[in-house]
C-alpha cells in the first residue's frame, strides 16, 4: 500500500526543527511577559467573515490565499491565515473593549495557500503581539522594542535589521495614493498584470509587489513624506524618538506597506539578507480600524507577528538535547530498585531513562547511544549496602554513591565522577 504523505506545504516538526521551533517560542514567551504581555489562545479557524471583512478583499490574503470551506452545517469557515483578525474578535466577543490596554501575545499555526518554498509553507507559526487600547506613539516604540528584544534573546540583532516607515493617517494616506496613482498610471505598460489590477484596486500595495520589473519601478516612486499631515508627521517623530529613548536601532525605508488593508500610521519589517526572498522575519504596524471592523468600538492598536520557521532557520545552532540519565540494573531484585530510583530522579527534574530489557552490555549500549551522561548501575551486591555505581559516560570514571543521595549527586549536572 503506498505510504501516506504529508500534505504539500506542510511539514512534521521533530529533532533538531522541534527543539529550535520550541526555544522561538519559550524566548519570545520570556520576553514578552517582561514587558507584560498576557498570553491568549484563540482557535484555529473562525467565521470566515473574521478575515474577509478585516483583511481587505484585494489583499493577497484574502483574495488566492486562505482555506476557506464549508463545514457540515453548511457555516463558511476560515483555517486562520493570521492572528490579529482573531484577536480582535475575541476583544470584542469576551466584552473587553472597556478592559483598555490589552496586551496579548500568542503563538501558534496559520494557513495560507501559498506556493511553497524555502521558508513559506502552507500550515506555518507565528509568535505575535498585539498592544491594544493605546492610541499614543509610545505603544508603536514599546511593541516593536518587544520585537527587537525577542530577537536579540535569540541571538539574531546581527542578523536583522529594523526598517520603519509610516502609512499616516487617512487624509495623508488619499493624498499619497493620489500621488501614486499618477506615477503608476504614467508606467502603467511596464506594471506586471498583478499590479496593473493593484493599481485599479489598491494602489499601495504595488510598492509590496515581488516582481523585478514593479520593483524597478517602485525604486523611483513617490515616497510618502511630503504628503503627511503635519499630525501623521509629529507622530512618526515621536515613534522614532522613541525607539531611540528604548535603545532600538532602526533604518528608514519608505517602501514599507503591510500587505493587509487594516494598517494606518506605523509600519515596520525586521528584515534579514540571510533567507533570500523570504527575507522579512517579523513585520507589524498600527491598526486602528480592525476592532470596530468586529463590532466593537472604534479601538487603535499596534503589533507584529514573526514567522516561527524563519526564526528557527536565522538560529545559529539548535539547542542541545538534555543529556539523560540511564539507569542499568543487573537481575531481578535490582531491576525492581531500580523503578524506585527512576522515579526518585524524574521528580527532582531529572532526565532519566531505562531500557525495557536486556543484558548489561545491551543496556549500557543503549545508555550510550542515548548519549547517556551517567550510568547507574546497579547489581545484588549493591542493594544490599544500601548503593549504585555512578559511572560518567562522558570521562569513563565511577563512583559508589548511596542510592538515598543519588537525586542530589546528580542534579550538580554533568559534573558526575
Ligand atoms: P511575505 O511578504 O513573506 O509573504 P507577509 O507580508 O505575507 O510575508 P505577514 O502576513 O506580515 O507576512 O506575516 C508575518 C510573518 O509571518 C512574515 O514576516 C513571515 O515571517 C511569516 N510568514 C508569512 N507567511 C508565511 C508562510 N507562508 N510561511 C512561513 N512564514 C510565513
Ligand atoms: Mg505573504
Amino acid at each position: 500500500m503506498a505510504s501516506l504523505q504529508p500534505i504539500r506545504g506542510t511539514r512534521d516538526i521533530i529533532g533538531e526543527d522541534q527543539r529550535r521551533h520550541h526555544h522561538v517560542i519559550a524566548t519570545a514567551r520570556a520576553v514578552a511577559a517582561t514587558y507584560g504581555f498576557d498570553e491568549w489562545i484563540t482557535p484555529v479557524f473562525e467565521d470566515t467573515q473574521v478575515f474577509a471583512r478585516t483583511l481587505g478583499e484585494t489583499s493577497d490574503v484574502v483574495s488566492k490565499e486562505m482555506y476557506t470551506f464549508a463545514d457540515r452545517g453548511g457555516d463558511s469557515l476560515t483555517l486562520r491565515p493570521e492572528n490579529t483578525a482573531g484577536i480582535c474578535r475575541a476583544l470584542v466577543s469576551n466584552g473587553l473593549t472597556q478592559s483598555l490596554p490589552q496586551k496579548v501575545f500568542y503563538a501558534g499555526p496559520m494557513f495560507r495557500y501559498e506556493r511553497p518554498q524555502k521558508g513559506r509553507y502552507r500550515q506555518f507559526h507565528q509568535i505575535g503581539a498585539e498592544l491594544i487600547g493605546a492610541p499614543e506613539p509610545l505603544a508603536d516604540a514599546e511593541v516593536i522594542a518587544l520585537g527587537w528584544d525577542i530577537l536579540a534573546a535569540l541571538g539574531l540583532s546581527a542578523d536583522v535589521v529594523l526598517e520603519i516607515n509610516t502609512l499616516g493617517d487617512s487624509v495623508s494616506r488619499d493624498a499619497y495614493r493620489a500621488a501614486l496613482v499618477a506615477y503608476f498610471t504614467a508606467h502603467r505598460d511596464a506594471l506586471s498584470a498583478d499590479s496593473q489590477l493593484r493599481l485599479e484596486r489598491n494602489p499601495l500595495r504595488i510598492l509590496d509587489s515581488k516582481d523585478e520589473g514593479d520593483r524597478r519601478l517602485v525604486a523611483a516612486a513617490p515616497v510618502i513624506a511630503p504628503y503627511l499631515t503635519p499630525e501623521a508627521a509629529a507622530f512618526y517623530d515621536a515613534v522614532r524618538r522613541h525607539l531611540t529613548q528604548l535603545g532600538v536601532p532602526f533604518v528608514e525605508n519608505p517602501r514599507i506597506v503591510r500587505g493587509l488593508d487594516y494598517y494606518s500610521h506605523t509600519a515596520f519589517e525586521f528584515v534579514t539578507t540571510r533567507l533570500g526572498a523570504q527575507g522579512t522575519a517579523m513585520a507589524g504596524g498600527r491598526y486602528d480600524g480592525l476592532v470596530a471592523e468586529m463590532g466593537g468600538p472604534p479601538t487603535p492598536a499596534v503589533g507584529w507577528a514573526a514567522g516561527i520557521e524563519r526564526l528557527s532557520m536565522l538560529l545559529a545552532a539548535a539547542p542541545a538535547v538534555v543529556a539523560p540519565i540511564a539507569v542499568v540494573p543487573m537481575g531481578d531484585a535490582a531491576e525492581a530498585a531500580a523503578l524506585g530510583i527512576l522515579q526518585a530522579l524524574r521528580r527532582a527534574g531529572l532526565r532519566t531513562e531505562m531500557a525495557y530489557r536486556g543484558t548489561m552490555k545491551k543496556r549500557m549500549e543503549r545508555a550510550n547511544k542515548l548519549g547517556a551522561r551517567a550510568a547507574i548501575i546497579l547489581g545484588d551486591d549493591e542493594l544490599a549496602r544500601g548503593v549504585a555505581a555512578v559511572k560518567n559516560l562522558v570521562t569513563g570514571t565511577q563512583a559508589e554513591i548511596p542510592i538515598a543521595d543519588l537525586p542530589g549527586y546528580l542534579a550538580a549536572g554533568p559534573a558526575v565522577p
